[in-house]
């Protein structure tokens, strides 16, 4: 073990685990995802952020990521932006497989199975790296137990930026254990505002104006009937919310089941 990783490791504080990445993908140079070891301590649910970061100046530097991977699986897998000037992903951004990223001792969030209503159709509404909390959802058994459709639709600037789509279209329909389930029941709907793409526009226009649906083959969302999940930035939450409850769907809660729930997908300055 080098010395800098045997230091990092033997000062980890007691809120975070060190962990070990095993793989690093960038997408783009603004955005790439990675794995790690998992502790076996740490439980979670799909959709549930946790704090993770690096020894920076011999203390830790965490910020809120939404677990991409789903909980059955043995790795931890994060979908990261990278801001140039930013404290933590400008070195983030630099990890390679052996590196030690710290990984906090307690999940929360509120993009959870039981904060929805069961429903015929399940929405999950997602920009740029708000995508990640969903990569672990689509991966649940249970989602599809629950809705007869689940929609995931991904908004990003240039079609470069639609992390894991060739995944979710091609891998995940062929997925051992979740491919039937997939198959028969997870629309894929990526989108992009910046270049032509075979889907185009912001989702809140594409929900407005009926094309989403219409490119969906699906009925426009009914409030006692489907339920939506949301994560993106303040502006896209915002717009989406007053458009939600506007039509009478009711937010939900960790306590209280809902029509709508939402999380932010990172925090504006
Ligand atoms: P910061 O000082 O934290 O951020 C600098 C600025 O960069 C912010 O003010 C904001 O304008 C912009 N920014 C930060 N994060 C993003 C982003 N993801 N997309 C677009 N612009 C951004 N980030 C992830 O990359 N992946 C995640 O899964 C993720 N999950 C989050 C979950 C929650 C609940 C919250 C609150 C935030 C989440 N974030 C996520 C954001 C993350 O916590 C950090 O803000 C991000 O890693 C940048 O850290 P930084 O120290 O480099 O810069």
């Amino acid at each position: 073990m080098p010395d800098a990783l045997t230091a990092a490791v033997a000062d980890t504080p007691k809120h975070v685990t060190a962990e070990t990445v095993t793989s690093v993908h960038h997408w783009t140079d603004r955005l790439f995802s990675f794995t790690t070891t998992r502790s076996q301590s740490l439980r979670f649910e799909n959709g549930q952020f946790v704090m993770i970061g690096l020894p920076v100046d011999g203390k830790p530097l965490l910020r809120a990521y939404s677990i991409a991977s789903p909980n059955y699986d043995d790795q931890l897998e994060f979908l990261s932006i990278k801001v140039p000037d930013g404290p933590l992903t400008s070195r983030l951004g630099q990890v390679g497989v052996g590196d030690t990223v710290y990984v906090g001792r307690k999940p929360v969030g509120t993009l959870l199975l039981q904060s929805v209503l069961p429903g015929r159709n399940l929405y999950l509404l997602s920009t740029g790296t708000g995508l990640a909390p969903f990569m672990s959802l689509i991966r649940d058994p249970e989602l599809y137990d629950r809705f007869e459709r689940v929609v995931l639709v991904h908004g990003c600037r240039f079609a470069s930026e639609l992390a894991y789509a060739e995944y979710i279209s091609e891998h995940l329909p062929r997925h051992e254990l979740l491919g039937d389930l997939v198959h028969e029941k997870l629309l894929y709907y990526p989108t992009v505002t910046r270049e032509r793409f075979r889907n185009e526009g912001r989702i809140t226009t594409l929900m407005r104006s009926g094309q989403l649906y219409a490119d969906l083959g699906l009925p426009a969302i009914d409030p006692a009937l489907d339920r939506v999940m949301i994560c993106g930035s303040q502006e896209m939450l915002d717009e989406l919310k007053t458009m939600l409850l506007g039509a009478a769907f009711v937010e939900g809660h960790n306590n209280e089941a809902g029509a709508f729930v939402y999380e932010k997908a990172f925090a504006d300055k």
